[in-house]
């Protein structure tokens, strides 16, 4: 194939944090000596990009560029603060400040186009929206809910830009440590708790009781293995599973599929951020190709900068993998709903009548933790979502029609790319080409092919599927054994 240098645009310059930025107190709006009566105090730009943290609309990029590329920081306080986590766990400020400059830090050690901060703080405010606007919440115990956020945030925790199978092939520490066995989630999940526990500082779940600490560590380590996109299709079909049959649901593993499913909910959100994420994916991948080819190392299948053909593998992992993902998430919450919700609205519907109350809306509901609607900075009273089945029910049905509706035409945008590229490419390019899908590199059931040598053996048949993607046509086939 012809040289492609630049065949797509590369993002990395306008996506990547920069490095060596060092938070100054002065800029900082947190006045960290103070905590008690802090203020923050956020530039104007900043508040409008946070104001759509509720939001599924929500941009990281603009809250990136307002607060001078430190979004974790932002987005884990204003997070926190909403569950009043920071208060129910004794968080001082200057603790969570603290450790929240460290896992910004450790996002930044690789200096990745991809799996940078801006990709924890992202993943951190999907996986809130699915707790605050489905309902969840009302399943969830406030150390369910902090574990799922913490999670979110250290996922990708010192990712070193690299695949899974790249550590294996390389033989690399980290894959001598774990055995070749999700190699890099093990180390952003082991790594993350390593610097808690070195820095007294930072330790933000140091006023847990010893039960707490044991329920959430349990729980993140769940959630973060299960980030890896090589169990992807294990735990699609054992939430189905679940789902056809009249059975409890595993409460743990729909907190994972749930942060699993933030981690690659990019394809759902608009054609702006989809396509921004997928190319800075795609840039990662090309340099673990070029690393690859300086070791004398046969080239991972979707990282070669002049093979691959990002749309035509696109098109067919948002049809095939993402789509179906997502009617899962959306039949999944309805049945929390149904389930959860429901009952409740009925049991409190037979209390007032037998006692007769009067307009009494505050009723007490099982409603263990509370989630503040908006940021820090709003003044005045604050707003709760409204949790009534009805309301659940029909918000619902409104995210999930974004949801579809958006990974429908991103699809559309990436088999018109397809086809543009085809009419340009040359016969030879055609017998040539690599498709790639970008959604998360390490995480990919379409990226790792080579991971089916290395990765853990007991893999069932659709794992294996899952991560040998030639093409479209494999990842058809990947899906279809899954609906079986
Ligand atoms: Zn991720």
């Amino acid at each position: 194939m012809a040289e492609q240098d630049g065949k797509y645009q590369d993002y990395t310059e306008t996506f990547l944090p920069k490095g060596g930025h060092q938070r100054s107190e002065k800029e900082h709006p947190d006045d960290l000596d103070n905590e008690k009566t802090r203020h923050m105090n956020y530039p104007k730009d900043l508040v409008k990009s946070l104001s759509l943290i509720d939001k599924w609309e929500f941009n990281v990029f603009d809250v990136s560029d307002a607060s001078k590329q430190r979004p974790l920081t932002y987005v884990l306080y204003e997070l926190l603060k909403k569950y009043d986590l920071l208060s129910t766990f004794k968080i001082p400020t200057n603790v969570l400040m603290s450790f929240a400059d460290k896992v910004d830090a450790g996002y930044r050690k690789h200096r990745n186009p991809y799996h940078n901060p801006n990709h924890a703080a992202d993943v951190a405010q999907t996986t809130h929206f699915f707790i605050c606007q489905t309902g969840l919440l009302n399943w969830l115990s406030e150390v369910e809910v902090f574990a799922m956020i913490f999670a979110a945030a250290i996922h990708d925790y010192e990712h070193t830009g690299t695949t899974n199978t790249f550590h294996t092939q390389t033989r690399s520490p980290l894959a001598v440590l774990y055995n070749d066995r999700s190699v890099l989630e093990n180390h952003h999940v082991a790594a993350s708790f390593k610097m808690l526990q070195d820095n007294k500082g930072s330790n933000i779940v140091a006023e847990l009781t010893r039960d707490q600490f044991e329920e959430f560590r349990s729980l993140v380590v769940d959630i973060v293995l299960a980030t890896d996109m090589s169990q992807h299709f294990q735990q699609m079909s054992q939430v189905t599973d679940a789902l056809n049959n009249p059975k409890e649901l595993d409460k743990v593993k729909v907190m994972a599929l749930i942060v699993h499913l933030a981690d690659i909910s990019h394809a759902a959100k608009c054609w702006e951020l989809h396509e921004r994420w997928s190319y800075a994916l795609t840039e990662e991948y090309f340099r673990q190709g070029d690393r690859e080819k300086e070791l004398g190392l046969p080239c991972s299948t979707l990282c070669d900068r002049n093979t691959v053909m990002v749309p035509q593998s696109q098109f067919g992992f948002l049809r095939f993998i993402i789509e179906p993902s997502f009617n899962t998430l959306i039949e999944l919450f309805r049945h929390i709903a149904d389930h959860y919700i429901a009952k409740e609205d009925a049991a409190l519907n037979s209390a007032d009548v037998a006692e007769k109350t009067e307009g009494s809306p505050n009723r007490t509901r099982r409603h263990i933790v509370k989630c503040r609607l908006g940021t820090s900075q709003d003044q005045g009273d604050a707003l709760y979502p409204d949790y009534t089945y009805a309301n659940v029910v029909a918000r619902l049905e409104e995210s999930g029609k974004k949801w579809i509706g958006n990974i429908e035409s991103n699809r559309k945008k990436w088999s018109a790319l397809a086809e543009k590229e085809k009419a340009t490419a040359s016969p030879k390019d055609e017998n040539n080409k690599d498709s790639l899908s970008t959604t998360d590199s390490t995480k990919n059931a379409s990226s790792d092919s080579a991971d089916n040598k290395n990765e853990n053996s007991n893999n069932n048949t659709k794992e294996k599927n899952s991560k040998s993607t030639k093409s479209e046509t494999s990842t058809k086939t990947t899906a279809k054994d899954n609906e079986n």
